[in-house]
C-alpha cells in the first residue's frame, strides 16, 4: 500500500512538472499570458501579457 502511494505521488509530481513545463512562455519563461488584440488597423493579433509584465516587449 505504501509502496503504491509513494509511486502514485511520484508518478503525479512528475505529471504536474511536465505539464508545468509545457505551459511556460518560451520567451519570458513566465506562464503564459496570450490575449487577442485588435490593431489600429482592424487586425487582430496576439499579445503576450506575460512578456509585457516581463519588460520583454515595451508597452506602448
Ligand atoms: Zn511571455
Amino acid at each position: 500500500m505504501a509502496k503504491a502511494g509513494a509511486k502514485s505521488k511520484t508518478d503525479v509530481t512528475a505529471r504536474a512538472a511536465a505539464k508545468a513545463a509545457q505551459s511556460i512562455c518560451r520567451f519570458c519563461g513566465q506562464k503564459p499570458d496570450v490575449v487577442r488584440a485588435l490593431t489600429p488597423a482592424g487586425k487582430a493579433q496576439m499579445w503576450r501579457k506575460c512578456c509585457a509584465s516581463a519588460g520583454i516587449i515595451k508597452t506602448a
